[in-house]
Parts: structure tokens; sequence; C-alpha cells
């Protein structure tokens, strides 16, 4: 994950500032309770809570025993998807870029 001088979002595969966040994915819980999986569309403002499918997830504590939040985008130039993950861990937060196969996104028009 890399930012500009000027502060923009590098795009993580090609590294252009072409890049889009549009949706939120928060993984909330207390540590080791139950996971609720909350989707928020920050275009159509659509707030989900209680997803089937599990947040966007770094290498370094996966799934872990607290909250993850991550932010989603995808890139203009190469078209790919990416997520920017926090993950409660041990009393820090690690900052990773998701790995692997991103869960399908809900559309606007869902
Ligand atoms: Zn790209």
């Amino acid at each position: 994950m890399t930012i500009t001088d000027d502060g923009l979002l590098l795009c993580p595969h090609c590294e252009t500032t072409d890049t889009h966040v549009e949706h939120v994915f928060v993984s909330a819980r207390q540590e080791d309770q139950q996971i609720n999986e909350i989707t928020v569309n920050a275009v159509s403002g659509q707030v989900r809570t209680h997803e089937a499918h599990v947040a966007p997830k770094g290498s370094g504590v996966g799934i872990g025993r607290r909250q993850r939040i991550a932010l989603a985008g995808f890139c203009e130039q190469c078209g790919r998807r990416f997520a920017l993950v926090f993950t409660q861990h041990k009393g820090v937060t690690l900052v990773e870029v998701a790995e692997g196969e991103l869960p399908d996104w809900p559309s606007e028009e869902e």
C-alpha cells in the first residue's frame, strides 16, 4: 500500500493513482465473540448487516480474534479490486493489503 507525497492512494497492483474506494467492510465483534459482517456502500449509502461473506483480510493475522475494518476499491487502469485492511490484534493495529480472492461486493442495484 502506497500513498504519493501529495496524498494520492496508489493501486497496489499497478501503482497508478486512478483508484476508487467505494465500500467499507466491518467484521464487528468483541474478542472471540460472534462476528457481525457489515458492508457499507459509500456511493449509495446502503448498509447491510449480518452478511454471509467474510470481510477482506490480510495475511498477517487473517480473521484474528477481534474486529477488522477493510476499505475496498478498484483501479480504473488495471481493473483489479483491492482492499486496505485494518486488523486489531494484541493491542496494536495491523494495516495490510488484502491478498487472495476478494468477496463479491454488493452492487448498488441490489
Ligand atoms: Zn491498478
